[in-house]
C-alpha cells in the first residue's frame, strides 16, 4: 500500500482508491492534508503494465477463440482487477515527478 512521504502513514486501500479516482496526479493525503503525487517508479510500472493489458485484452480472446460475451466478461474481469490492484502498484511522492524529464 501506498505510504505518504509526509506524514509517512499508509494509506489504506479504500483511501487510496478515494484519491487516485480524481484524475490527476496530484492526491491529497487522508491523514495529513498534504499533497502527494504519483512516483516516477510508478509511472514505469503502468508504463509497462498497460501496453500487456492491452495485447491481452485484444489479442487473447482470438487465440482462444472466446465469444463475444465471453471477450467483454474476460475484459471488465481485467479492468476490475486492474483498478484493484492500483494501490498496491502505487508509489507516493511528496513533488511531481515526471517519466522522463522536461529538459
Ligand atoms: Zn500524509
Amino acid at each position: 500500500m501506498p505510504t505518504c512521504q509526509n506524514c509517512h502513514t499508509e494509506w489504506s486501500w479504500k483511501e487510496t482508491m478515494k484519491a487516485s479516482m480524481i484524475l490527476d496526479t496530484r492526491m491529497t493525503c487522508p491523514h495529513c492534508q498534504q499533497a502527494q503525487y504519483t512516483s516516477k517508479q510508478t509511472h514505469k510500472r503502468f508504463m509497462i503494465y498497460t501496453p500487456i493489458m492491452l495485447v491481452f485484452v485484444i489479442f487473447l480472446p482470438q487465440i482462444i477463440d472466446l465469444s463475444l460475451t465471453a471477450t467483454i466478461a474476460f475484459a471488465v474481469f481485467l479492468i476490475i482487477a486492474t483498478l484493484s490492484a492500483t494501490p498496491l502498484l502505487l508509489n507516493l511522492s511528496n513533488e511531481e515527478e515526471f517519466l522522463f524529464d522536461k529538459d
